[in-house]
């Protein structure tokens, strides 16, 4: 299910306290790309997109198979805003709803345990989630470690129970548990835009017949995801700031794996967010 923009390997500091460095000329060329791409976006036609959409086909089959691991990458990108609603509409904390992203897709097969096992919960005590970071896989991060150890992430994905499904997902029947306000991702599911054309993910439901109406709200829908996300990381772009690397960091952020005191800052268009533990 995931999809995201442009990966950045610029550095960042919080909002509050952010120090004026100047951008690279690779860093403005980023923005300068990424304001051209919103301008291009909101001259889109819509219509044009919707009889696209009306020519794939799309009625959802209810499967729940773009929410589960097993079939596939099923990691939702949220951004901030999106955080906020989840946050509003369950009474969970921030932290509880999202967790960092990390380039890589970070539940490998295997991993899964029996559901018998785990009762379902409520909002207010949500299965125990996912995404276990080995000492391995720090190597591959290399480039996102600071020289004080910790892991640099941008932008945010919905947490994930360790068999890897969505935590919203409810077992038995497959329904969100958060429909009203789920990601735009997931009410935009299987479309997207990308580089200003119309994109599908696999999905079982493509090729079903959809009214013009419907094709018409689902482009209404995917243009706002699509100007939002733009919107969102050029705000991210904007307030980075480059953070130091060292050679003592992957040697650090594994001895503080070790010990239980593992740090990522996590960057988004709102600053960067410290999380420890
Ligand atoms: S938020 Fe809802 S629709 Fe989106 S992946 Fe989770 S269960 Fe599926």
């Amino acid at each position: 299910m995931y999809q995201q923009g442009t990966s950045i390997c610029m550095e960042a500091s919080s909002t509050d306290n952010k120090p004026e460095f100047e951008k690279t000329s690779y860093q403005q060329l980023l923005i300068a790309d990424l304001k051209k791409e919103i301008e291009m976006a909101r001259k889109l036609d819509s219509e044009k997109l919707a009889s696209e959409i009306q020519k794939i086909g799309f009625s959802c089959q209810h499967c729940g198979k773009c929410c589960r691991r097993a079939f596939g990458d099923n990691r939702v990108a949220v951004i901030p805003s999106e955080i906020e609603r989840i946050r509003e509409y369950t009474d969970l904390s921030k932290l509880e709803v999202a967790g960092p992203f990390v380039t890589e897709d970070s539940i490998p097969d295997g991993e899964e345990e029996s559901e018998e096992e785990r009762p379902e919960t409520s909002f207010g005590a949500l299965e125990e989630n996912e995404e276990s970071f080995s000492p391995d896989r720090l190597e591959s991060f290399k480039d996102y470690i600071d020289c004080e150890g910790k892991v640099h992430a941008f932008g945010w994905i919905l947490r994930r129970k360790r068999n890897g499904d969505c935590i919203f997902l409810e077992r038995d029947t497959y329904k969100c548990r958060i429909y009203p306000v789920r990601p735009m991702l997931c009410s935009t599911y299987p479309f997207y835009i990308e580089e200003l054309k119309l994109q599908t993910c696999e999905c079982e439901g493509l090729g079903s017949p959809i009214s013009i109406e419907e094709s018409r709200k689902m482009t209404e829908n995917l243009l706002f995801r699509y100007i939002s996300e733009l919107e969102d990381t050029l705000d991210l772009y904007e307030n980075f700031v480059d953070f130091r690397r060292g050679e003592q960091g992957l040697k650090l952020a594994k001895k503080s794996l070790e010990n239980g005191t593992f740090t990522f800052i996590v960057h988004d268009s709102k600053g960067s967010t410290e999380i420890s533990g």
